[in-house]
């Protein structure tokens, strides 16, 4: 009992708060820079002109980066229009910004949704005559828009099916007719043509607001805008909006650092041999935090501008890395800076940005920068 109180003492299991919690040092820090992506959305509705208004799209929590504070900040820019994939991205999206900007809903009125819909104020795109017969007897009045398919064959009404309810339609009084581009992010390919043509067929002279563009279809030019242009990628810094301001920085904290003689082995399976004395330091990231384990032998950290090789295996929750050519043992090191971006990342993996943004770790902390908060 006293050694047990002794032994307390010594070694106090609570320390200070101000001792244990420096997020920057212990966590992996996913900085957001609000600024360049509001700057994005600005640069985004410049181009698409005065007379076209500009939305954004925050499904998948905004592609992983918190689509509460992505909202609010877009808020800010002058944004009044957002759009998710489901209700229940909707709701969490109505919580965090509260009444008022328009939410809609590209998976529609779903069986189950109703109550959802009406309480949070949702604004369902829908898909089918399934889902506007739903709609129209379980929230006669309520606001919708319609989705038609122009040729993806993924979401949407295709035109048979609309031009058979579309006066049925019309009289309910729709707000806003979209469709999605299945080719947008390559210029060249005639799929944007005849999916612009279709788009046209389907609703010219409904007198009904119109969106078609999504950020590969914004930069395809002005016919493809319509009346709301409905960006995501290219707000959080992705091609195809190869002029983008980069969104995010991934800081890493360095676990420790070890030496290594030449003949000795890194990691699971022992794959990588040291053939020179090799500062290794072990990082707190891994495949459970997107880091796919693919990309063993082929990814850098960054030391500011100076890549150091991973090297060996990918773990879990760690990786390690070859920081021999560094002047000091670092502290943290950088998976995404100035010297290595989403869509860098995305072409070591085989992969496009969305994916290397939507697959960032929930482990991380947030940081949001920027924002005018
Ligand atoms: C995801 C999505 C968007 C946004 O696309 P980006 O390429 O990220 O700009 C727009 N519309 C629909 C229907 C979508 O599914």
């Amino acid at each position: 009992m006293v050694a047990e109180a002794r032994g307390l003492a010594a070694f106090p299991l609570a320390r200070p708060l101000s001792e244990r919690q420096n997020p920057r040092m212990a966590n992996a820090t996913l900085t957001i820079d609000l600024d360049a992506l509001t700057a994005n959305w600005q640069a985004l509705n410049e181009i698409s002109g005065e007379t076209v208004e500009t939305g954004a799209v925050v499904k998948a929590d905004g592609y992983g980066l918190g689509a509460g504070r992505v909202a609010r900040a877009l808020m800010q820019a002058g944004a009044r229009r957002f759009f998710v994939a489901t209700a229940d991205e909707g709701a969490a999206l109505r919580g965090a910004i509260g009444p008022g900007p328009e939410i809609n809903i590209f998976s529609g009125h779903m069986a189950g949704d109703t109550d959802m819909i009406h309480d949070m104020q949702l604004v369902p795109m829908l898909n089918s005559v399934a889902q506007l017969t739903r709609h129209l007897e379980a929230l006669p009045g309520h606001p919708f828009g319609i989705q038609l398919d122009t040729g993806m064959n993924r979401l949407g009404m295709e035109p048979g099916e609309w031009f058979a309810v579309r006066d049925l339609a019309m009289t309910a009084g729709p707000r806003l007719l979209i469709s999605h581009l299945a080719c947008a992010d390559e210029p060249d390919h005639p799929m944007n043509e005849q999916q612009l043509a279709s788009f046209r067929e389907m609703s010219d002279g409904l007198g009904v607001p119109r969106s078609l563009a999504a950020t590969g279809g914004t930069l395809l030019g002005p016919e493809y805008h319509f009346d709301l242009i409905r960006p995501g990628i290219g707000l959080y810094g992705g091609l195809p909006f190869a002029d983008a301001n980069p969104v995010t920085h991934l800081s890493l904290p360095v676990v420790q650092v070890r030496e290594v003689d030449p003949g000795e082995v890194v990691g699971y399976g022992s794959i990588w041999t040291a053939e020179r004395a090799t500062k290794v330091a072990t990082v707190s990231v891994g495949y459970a935090d997107g880091i796919f384990r693919h990309l063993a032998g082929k990814l850098h950290l960054y030391s500011d501008d100076i890549a150091c090789p991973v090297i060996g295996r990918i773990s879990m929750d760690l990786i390690t890395v070859d920081v021999t050519d560094l002047a000091e043992p670092p502290r943290s090191l950088d998976l995404l800076c100035p010297s290595q971006g989403i869509d860098d990342l995305a072409d070591l993996a085989c992969t496009i940005g969305y994916e290397v943004l939507t697959s960032l770790g929930n482990r991380f902390t947030r940081r949001y920068a920027g924002g005018g908060r």
